[in-house]
């Protein structure tokens, strides 16, 4: 490894002042990653859904379309996605949107400079974002994050024969590589009292900067109408234990092994998310797997229609639709969330209407 890399600093840092914790140590890495590295693709690490078909994008964007049209086509409206990647979904959205008269203005919060220079070429009008803060106010905002929350750096608890304490990262005894360490201080406080009874060697995984986009997203929701998507791999009941993975060429790896070079994610926790956005006030439509939610959205009749445009390509648009919506691919494992302004109608592929 070259030296001023990201494991020299956090190694220098360690042992000027001692273990960090895993979120910092996670929040850095991502930083890292998603700034210098080919990240997406067959020849990147990882493969994600509006990476996989144009169909993905494209149905999110009719969803988007005709719940808006149903919520009376208030203008101006505001596209927003969070963590955009290489920008296919934003680009594949808009196109389907289009056709339904909806042009919103595209709105990409995205943190890595070298990522938007990529996603202006698929979304040439989009406007950059750091954070929400700088959306507009006026105007209903239509949020889709896909694989955005998983990427934010977790904090997890443990449970050790000294009462709960936060999970740090160590170097190990090597002096180069990094292990997980009990921190010092005591930390039961910070667990909710009806689970802190647990075995030794219990974690608990929390992620505070997902909770904390869901809240200001339900807010923009119930102060100026719209509707949001949030895309992930996750859970729908809480549970505990630690779910923090790291994948570089397509394989999983341990995830304290280099630092800003790969992918480091955790499980998203839906009802919590859900959670959070009904105590803001917003309207939960439901959660849902996105493989029953893209079967509810006609992606079946997509595929054969883009295969009869393109006869040569009908196995490689079959194969695509599976990946998406097959159970032992990423049709359970994903999960769908959706929330609105509580004025707006309920979205189509969820089983709740109200
Ligand atoms: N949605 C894309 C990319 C998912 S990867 C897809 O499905 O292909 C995660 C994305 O979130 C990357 O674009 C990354 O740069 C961005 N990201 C991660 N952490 C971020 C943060 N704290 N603020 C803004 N963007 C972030």
């Amino acid at each position: 490894m070259a030296d001023g890399n990201l494991a020299a600093s956090f190694r220098r840092l360690i042992s000027a002042t001692g273990p960090i914790s895993l979120m910092q140590f996670m929040g850095e890495s991502n930083a890292r990653y998603y700034s210098e590295n080919e990240v997406f693709g067959e020849q990147g690490d990882f493969i994600t859904a509006p990476e996989v078909s144009q169909m993905f994008g494209e149905l999110i964007g009719l969803w988007l379309a005709d719940i808006w049209i149903r919520a009376g086509r208030t203008e101006p409206a505001h596209y927003v996605e969070l963590g955009p990647g290489r920008g296919f979904l934003a680009r594949d959205a808009q196109r389907a949107m289009r056709r339904y008269g909806l042009e919103p203005r595209i709105n990409l919060v995205e943190g890595s400079t070298r990522l938007r220079d990529v996603q202006l070429e698929q979304v040439p009008d989009a406007v950059f974002h750091n954070d929400l803060s700088t959306i507009p106010m006026e105007g209903p905002v239509l949020i889709v994050a896909n694989e955005f929350l998983d990427a934010l750096p977790v904090r997890q608890l443990v449970m050790t024969g000294n009462g709960w304490r936060e999970v740090m990262v160590d170097v190990a005894e090597d002096g180069e590589n990094f292990r997980f360490v009990a921190g010092h201080t005591p930390m039961d406080s910070a667990v909710p009292e009806k689970r802190r009874d647990a075995p030794v060697g219990t974690v608990i995984e929390t992620c505070p900067g997902a909770a904390a986009t869901l809240f200001e997203v339900a807010g923009r929701l119930v102060n100026q109408g719209g509707v949001a998507l949030f895309i992930d791999y996750g859970h729908v009941a809480p549970r505990t234990g630690s779910t923090l993975q790291a994948i570089r060429n397509h394989q999983k790896r341990d995830p304290l092994e280099a630092p800003g070079e790969m992918d480091l994610t955790a499980h998203v926790d839906f009802d919590q998310m859900a959670q959070i956005a009904l105590s803001r006030g917003a309207k939960w439509i439901g959660t849902t797997t996105q493989g029953r939610w893209l079967t509810a959205l006609g992606i079946h009749q997509r595929a054969d229609a883009l295969a009869g445009f393109a006869p040569h390509y009908r196995e490689a648009l079959l194969r695509a639709r599976d990946r998406l919506v097959a159970p032992d691919q990423m049709g359970e494992l994903f999960k769908v969330l959706a929330l609105s302004d509580p004025d707006w109608p309920d979205g189509t592929g969820f089983d709740n209407p109200d």
